[in-house]
């Protein structure tokens, strides 16, 4: 740790509105702990911010001290890169703050707030933005890697709908970003990750959504995998843009609605929802209940923050997870083989396999219009490999890598940054695509000293 003494740490402390968090303080350890609990790092720093002159004070001080700079936004990141060793955590967990203009369609929001936040707050007035699928992540970080969830074929990814952003950047300016304001940091800003500096506020352009859908699971064997995900494909293939299914495979979870005799087994899951009136969307959903002998289904009209919430409970604080992402532009049919074999010898109960389908909106702008490059995207796959105990780590992380590599021949080669895992250096270029050289300009002009490197690191060109 560079230069850093106890007068510097009382300097700090006396300017700073929120908290000044030290290892020996007795909320540190809580504070240094997020979603992924294989990521067990000791900053020397944790700011807990509660203003945005609050991230001006700990970026300065992390600069004029040397010192390693991470950004904590929701804490999701499964990298965790939102924590480093050593040097200094600007916390923006604190910074949760909203407010709808119901009349312009938009909304701000602080660079700490989860979905969770965001989407209460916009849901009052029965608008939303696309975000993802569980809510407390965290909407900074999704929104700097693309952001992509439940609505995203009907309104785009969710930095197509960012319209500014405040950001601190590293000379401790305070700058805005827009369309007309630093065009150069906002087309960055909308997929470069945290390259660029500290966002604390964003505006979104807001959408009519419920506030009640249809949405829900309906759930089949893994015998009849192949089958189902076939169907799915051609399905998927003509659903309009308010029609969103995606395929979860896995062991079910102790559903109401499963026979306790499936607990436990392996299965298929469609998880659906239809983005505008119910009624219109009912026959649309029809032939997804007969692709195969469902084992049980729950689908129904419900709030859209109750859907948005659906997965929480697999998805909690505190397991080890392990995960590995493919982007897709076709599902073949020898891809399903694969994923049932591997489904067929799971690692751990919790682990799954996605296939968060997009598509339609999020395929219109151009490869270059934002620095979130995957326009041909169609289906983003995710294995989420998650256990509890640190004596099974090499196993489930054995897992997953082979399941990857055997994936990878049907793989469109593009892959989702918000996705990358720590050890994934070498991806991080297919991770922001031909827009990396132009990524690496405008960080050479907003960073050049790379002061903002724990993330996806983009090298100042
Ligand atoms: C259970 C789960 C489900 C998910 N589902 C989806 C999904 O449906 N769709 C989707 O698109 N993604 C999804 N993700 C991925 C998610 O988008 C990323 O993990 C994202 O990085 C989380 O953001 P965060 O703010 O919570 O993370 P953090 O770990 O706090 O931050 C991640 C990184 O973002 C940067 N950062 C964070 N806050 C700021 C800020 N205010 N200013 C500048 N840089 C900042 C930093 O570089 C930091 O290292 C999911 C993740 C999890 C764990």
């Amino acid at each position: 740790m560079a230069n850093l003494n106890t007068r510097k740490i009382e300097e700090l402390k006396s300017v700073f509105k929120g908290e000044i968090l030290l290892p020996s303080d007795a909320a540190y350890e809580s504070a240094r702990k997020i979603w992924n609990a294989m990521i067990d790092k000791h900053p020397a720093v944790i700011a807990r911010c509660v203003t945005t002159a609050d991230v001006v004070r700990g970026v300065n001080f992390a600069r004029d001290n040397g010192l390693l700079l991470a950004v904590r936004g929701g804490g999701h990141n499964i990298a965790g890169n939102a924590m480093c060793d050593d040097g200094i955590v600007i916390d923006l967990s604190q910074m949760k703050a909203t407010s709808v203009d119901p009349d312009r369609r938009r909304v701000t929001v602080e660079g700490g707030a989860t979905l969770a936040d965001l989407d209460a707050a916009t849901q009052v007035y029965g608008l939303a933005t696309p975000l993802g699928i569980n809510s407390t992540t965290g909407v900074a970080g999704l929104t700097l890697g693309g952001g992509f969830g439940w609505l995203s074929r009907k309104f785009g990814m969710t930095v197509d709908n960012l319209e500014s952003a405040e950001v601190v950047i590293a000379t401790g300016e305070v700058v805005r970003a827009s369309a007309t304001e630093n065009p150069d940091l906002f087309w960055a800003l909308r997929g470069g990750g945290g390259n660029f500096g500290v966002v604390t506020r964003f505006e979104f352009r807001l959408h009519p959504v419920g506030p009640d859908v249809l949405s829900g699971l309906i759930v089949y064997p893994i015998s009849e995998a192949k089958s189902v995900l076939q169907q799915y494909r051609e399905f998927t293939a003509k659903a309009p843009e308010e029609l969103s299914v995606w395929t979860i495979l896995r062991q079910a979870p102790p559903l109401p609605f499963l026979p306790e005799s499936v607990h436990g087994k392996e299965i298929i899951a469609l998880a659906l929802i239809y983005a505008g009136d119910p009624k219109q969307g009912e026959p649309l959903i029809e032939p997804l209940r007969k692709l195969g002998t469902p084992l049980g289904e729950h689908v129904g009209v419900q709030p859209y923050v109750a859907w948005q919430r659906a997965f929480d409970p697999l998805l909690t604080f505190g397991a080890r997870n392990y995960w590995k992402s493919h982007n897709f532009s076709i599902l073949k049919d020898g891809l399903f083989d694969v994923v049932i074999e591997y489904i067929n010898k799971l690692p751990s109960p919790q682990t799954e396999i996605f296939f968060g389908a997009i598509g339609c909106a999020t395929t219109w702008p151009a490869p270059d219009a934002t620095a979130y490059a995957h326009r041909d995207a169609l289906f983003v796959m995710n294995v989420h490999c998650r256990w509890e105990d640190l004596a099974d780590d090499k196993r489930c992380i054995a897992w997953a890598r082979d399941y990857f590599n055997a994936s990878t021949p049907f793989a469109s080669g593009g892959v989702y940054v918000n996705f990358l895992t720590a050890d994934e250096g070498d991806r991080v270029r297919s991770a922001y695509g031909p827009n990396y050289d132009r990524l690496a300009l405008v960080k050479r002009t907003y960073d050049p000293d790379n002061l903002f490197r724990m993330n996806q690191n983009i090298k100042p060109s």
